[in-house]
């Protein structure tokens, strides 16, 4: 082999091995921006932030792996859009009032609380269908119940304008509400 041969030799592996340096530190770098973007998008945790990208950068590539593997599973975004479609689906379930034992949203069809076992309903003694223990008469027939009026029942009050003012309607010409 002639000197000069050997010289172009080495000349193109120092090309080839800066070529190969600048790639993989591209990559690296890439993987840097990745990741602190993708923890931005999962965590409003600085420290989260900081941890995830401190990992990255002193720990090449396998702590990209590592990233990945606990990282937060959910972005934020599908935990918005999560919460949002529970409550369209708590909305949907007919949950349209809550439990006077332990105020957790209930159907207006149960009978009883599924967690505390309190009576939700309660058949009305004239015409059997159910009323709410805080009515004070009957939805369906008009019945007077002679039940205190009471406790919280923050959603259905807003919901059940309709049935109060019927209700009070009956009532005045059978005992003469106060106030109207
Ligand atoms: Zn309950
Ligand atoms: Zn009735």
């Amino acid at each position: 082999m002639s000197p000069e041969f050997i010289n172009t030799l080495g000349v193109w592996l120092e090309v080839a091995v800066t070529v190969m340096g600048a790639m993989v530190f591209a990559l690296w770098a890439g993987t840097v921006v990745w990741t602190i973007n993708d923890i931005r998008a999962r965590s409003w945790d600085v420290l989260a932030m900081i941890l995830a990208a401190v990992l990255v950068i002193l720990v090449p590539f396998a702590g990209l792996v590592v990233y990945i593997l606990v990282r937060p599973r959910e972005t934020l975004a599908d935990t918005y859009n999560r919460a949002l479609e529970e409550e369209a689906l708590l909305r949907e379930a007919n949950v349209s009032f809550f439990c006077t034992g332990c105020s957790r949203p209930v159907r207006d069809t149960w009978v009883f609380c599924p967690h505390c076992q309190v009576q939700l309903l309660q058949a009305c003694p004239a015409c059997g269908h159910a009323v709410r223990p805080e009515w004070t008469v009957c939805a369906q027939c008009g019945t007077a119940r002679g039940v205190q009026p009471a406790q919280q029942y923050p959603q259905a009050e807003a919901g059940a304008e309709p049935w109060d003012q019927a209700s009070d309607a009956r009532s005045a010409s059978a005992e003469q509400v106060p106030g109207r």
